[in-house]
């Protein structure tokens, strides 16, 4: 079943893959840095998607609602996605309870064959509700989703063959696993020749528009790095600690100095800055 044209990820999304530029799909712990990164989305007039971890969903139950509330109020392209979902139960769950606009459906702990057939079947109960969906081929490594280093990093990289399969499973948006890791690269970022850039490219080819890519995996990211990303087809970014990190040192520098309330309106302004700042790198600025 195709997925209605008025799903707001797909929308924000195709329209980005259309002008070349690349758009923030940023983790939110809690209400402080969703409301920073949605007044960063109005300030710069661009395009945001907001991304919440399953384990968020249980900790602070009503932050996907207030989520989905900032999509429905904000004056720019916004939409909701849950990211790394890699229990079926949960997905189903969150498919039937949650006003979402798109979920990444993560089997990729699974083989291939039973990775692609549980991916099917629930692409097709999202795409009933409205909901796109994203997975992950190959398997990208690192401790986010724990996953054990399996010290065979080539057998892990995405393959044309596995772009083919999961585009026959109906998905919307892949995450290619290119050299990308999910935790971090330490401060300078990827390595020199870390990051498989022809590899993105020829993914970026084969796909051919038939769905979007998603890079996952930013931590350390310096913005040419990001920008080199987006020139080789990667449309939505998924950045966690690559934005947040001002929030986290900023509240740990001052927390034993500051009143409470201030503390977190010092922070939100910090962390509205910073997203502004990526905003601008993406080229999503002024697209909305
Ligand atoms: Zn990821």
């Amino acid at each position: 079943m195709p997925l209605p044209s008025k799903n707001r990820t797909l929308q924000i999304l195709n329209a980005a893959a259309a002008g070349k530029y690349g758009v923030l799909a940023a983790i939110a712990y809690n209400i402080e840095q969703l409301t920073a990164i949605v007044r960063a989305a109005e300030s710069k007039r661009s395009p945001l998607i907001i991304q919440l971890f399953p384990s968020t969903l249980k900790q602070l139950p009503t932050l996907a609602h207030a989520a989905a509330a900032a999509v429905k109020s904000a004056t720019v392209p916004i939409s909701l996605h849950i990211d790394h979902a890699q229990d079926e139960a949960h997905i189903r769950e969150i498919m039937q309870s949650l006003p979402v606009d798109s979920i990444m459906v993560d089997m990729s702990h699974y083989d291939q064959a039973e990775n692609l057939e549980k991916t099917r079947v629930l692409a097709k109960e999202c795409h009933e509700r409205g909901i796109a969906v994203e997975a992950e081929s190959g398997r990208i490594n690192g401790g986010e989703d724990g996953i054990a280093d399996t010290g065979d990093l080539e057998a892990l990289f995405t393959a044309p063959s596995d772009v083919e399969e999961f585009i026959a499973a109906d998905i919307d948006i892949l995450a290619p696993s290119i050299g990308n890791v999910h935790g971090d690269y330490g401060p300078a970022g990827p390595a020199e020749g870390q990051l498989h850039f022809d590899r993105l490219e020829a993914i970026d080819k084969q796909i051919d528009n038939r769905v979007l890519i998603a890079l996952h995996g930013t931590n350390d990211f310096p913005p040419e790095v990001l920008q080199r990303c987006i020139r080789s087809g990667a449309i939505k970014l998924n950045v966690n600690k690559l934005i947040l990190e001002v929030w986290n040192v900023f509240l740990r520098e001052n927390a034993a100095k500051m009143g409470l309330v201030s503390l977190i309106e010092e922070g939100m302004k910090v962390l509205q800055v910073e997203t502004e700042r990526w905003m601008d790198i993406c080229g999503s600025s002024g697209k909305a």
